[in-house]
């Protein structure tokens, strides 16, 4: 942990790529830390991208992969939980392992996800991103789980390993789910309690009382990881600069809005990494 990295990238897609590979041109001291999930994989057919005309999205992704490992980016997948800005310096909460970085890179894409009503009020009361970080908390105690995420049975199978009753909350029912785990269809529309998380009411009225719920999106809005970063309507405020309104980071891609497209992302990842060379050649040493 007491490693000071250069720049911390979050979000591997084009953006977050694009960023990596010229921050590493220019010998900075980098981690790229992001879920394996990716919306380009979805695309069937790119017609728009120079060089590669008719290619589907997948493979154009495993080719931006390939290039980033050929210049040794170094690249870490999971969940990135929180970001604490100090003075001149960050921690990036990484799954629970802590990360010092002296600048940020957000490149998360689009979080397409609306909150579950009250999810702000009871994130740290009940709610939590991530199950194996926070299960213990948990242990032979009752929660529900819901989400998108591609990790997301791992982690309600892990919940049942350490003695949870777990309720898997979805509108399908993944083949390999733990079988001991009760599967619940249904959308979960609120979160009540009172200091803490007491029950979740679901889209069918069905109300189930939990101890703890863990939601595992793809994505975590840019504002519940970074507190203070200026957001409007979802998408992150940045100057020409892809300067956000915090000091160190920069934003690429699709979460700093229109035209959500891969050139556009993929220009923009090399814009905020020169930016973010010039802010960290001009810091001081810390
Ligand atoms: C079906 C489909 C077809 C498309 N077709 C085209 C096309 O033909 N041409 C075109 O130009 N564009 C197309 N697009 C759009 C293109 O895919 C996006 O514009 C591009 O992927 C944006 O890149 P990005 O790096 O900004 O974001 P993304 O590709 O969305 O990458 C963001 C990454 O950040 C990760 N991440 C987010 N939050 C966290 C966190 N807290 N911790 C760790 N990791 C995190 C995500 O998991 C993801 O890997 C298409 C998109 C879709 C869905």
């Amino acid at each position: 942990m007491d490693k000071l990295l250069d720049c911390v990238v979050i979000g591997g897609g084009p953006a977050g790529l694009s960023a990596s590979i010229n921050l590493v041109n220019r010998n900075k001291d980098i981690l790229l830390l992001s879920l394996s999930t990716n919306y380009l994989k979805k695309a069937q057919r790119v017609d728009n991208y120079l060089g590669f005309y008719n290619i589907s999205g997948t493979d154009l992704m495993n080719k931006f992969l390939e290039h980033a490992e050929k210049m040794n980016v170094n690249i870490k997948y999971g969940r990135v939980l929180n970001i604490y800005k100090f003075e001149d310096y960050f921690m990036v909460n990484f799954q629970n392992e802590i990360i010092k970085t002296k600048s940020i890179i957000l490149a998360l894409g689009i979080v397409k996800n609306v909150l579950i009503e009250n999810e702000d009020t009871f994130l740290g009361k009940g709610v939590s991103y991530c199950a194996t970080c926070d299960g213990m908390l948990y242990k032979n105690k009752t929660v529900a789980i819901t989400g998108n995420s591609s990790d997301i049975v791992n982690e309600a199978n892990f919940l049942k390993s350490i003695g949870c009753k777990v309720y898997f909350v979805s509108t399908i029912k993944p083949d390999d789910l733990d079988q001991n785990i009760e599967f619940v269809n249904g959308v979960i529309k609120k979160i009540n309690g009172n200091l803490k998380i007491e029950n979740i009411v679901l889209n069918t009225g069905k109300v189930i009382d939990i101890d703890g719920l863990f939601i595992l999106r793809n994505a975590i809005s840019a504002n519940t990881l970074l507190k203070d970063l200026k957001i409007e309507n979802g998408i992150i405020d940045t100057n020409r600069n892809l300067e956000t309104n915090i000091k160190g980071v920069y934003a690429c891609g699709d979460c700093t809005g229109e035209p959500f497209q891969i050139s556009k992302a993929v220009g923009e990842g090399l814009i905020s990494a020169l930016n973010c060379v010039k802010y960290i050649d001009n810091l001081k040493e810390v």
